[in-house]
């Protein structure tokens, strides 16, 4: 019975181990679906490039992630999980010059704010005052009204 109480309480720790190492500590793709540039930002590479956003995977886990440019100066940057593929991403950005791009990248921002840690809705927060409200990521429920594909 105690060997089997062992053997059970291994498999436990086991289990959590795997889980442990299954998480993405470059980009925590697991746990988070947004970024907003500053430390710890994740190691990427670049994919494919457009007007004002960049695709991105993640170096250690190679998970692709839509980053954006936002004004002033482009010098604000988010990123947002992509479930789709790169062909998307090149159709997409060609249809329009991104322009759909950047429009679903905003929508996304402010829908996976609502889940967004203390640090990145500070970022997003501190974003919207220096842009003197021009730039509103502010968390909205509002669904993302464009639909890629
Ligand atoms: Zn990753």
């Amino acid at each position: 019975m105690r060997k089997l109480l062992e053997s059970y309480i291994s498999s436990i720790g086991r289990k959590r181990r795997q889980n442990l190492t299954s998480m993405c500590r470059n980009c925590h793709a697991d746990s988070q679906d947004l970024w907003a540039i500053g430390p710890p930002y994740p190691r990427w590479e670049e994919v494919a490039g457009g007007s004002f956003v960049m695709l991105q995977r993640c170096a250690t886990c190679r998970q692709l992630w839509l980053e954006s440019y936002y004004e002033p100066f482009a010098s604000f940057r988010y990123a947002v999980k992509w479930s789709g593929d790169i062909e998307l991403f090149e159709v997409t950005r060609d249809r329009d010059q991104s322009l759909t791009l950047c429009k679903w990248h905003e929508a996304e921002v402010r829908l996976k704010a609502n889940c967004a840690s203390k640090s990145t809705l500070a970022r997003i927060k501190a974003h919207y005052d220096r842009s003197g409200g021009y730039v509103n990521l502010m968390p909205s429920i509002e669904p993302n009204p464009i639909i890629l594909g």
